[in-house]
């Protein structure tokens, strides 16, 4: 896997995203659903759009895991508090 910068895709290295909806992980996911996803261009990965420079946060994906998830943008560090609050549990009302 790339190393993540906050520009390119972790999974397939491309860097044309567009921003992308998917109710279910708005749903899932609360840092999602008071923010905006991005999907690949090439590989259809999602990810959620920093709030501060609109980079690549991190990548959201249906089996999330905490330890997973960014704490800071790889691309400028900002942090999202939507993302720290979560403690990875909120997808097993699902
Ligand atoms: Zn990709
Ligand atoms: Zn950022």
């Amino acid at each position: 896997m790339a190393q993540e910068d906050g520009k390119h895709c972790a999974v397939c290295g491309k860097d044309q995203f567009s921003l992308a909806h998917d109710e279910w992980m708005r749903r899932a996911f609360p840092f999602v659903e008071k923010g905006q996803l991005k999907m690949c261009a090439g590989c259809g990965a999602k990810y959620l759009v920093c709030k501060s420079c609109g980079g690549l946060f991190t990548r959201v994906h249906p089996a999330l895991e905490s330890w997973e998830v960014n704490q800071k943008c790889p691309a400028c560090g900002a942090e999202d508090p939507a993302v720290k609050a979560w403690d990875g549990t909120s997808s097993r009302h699902f």
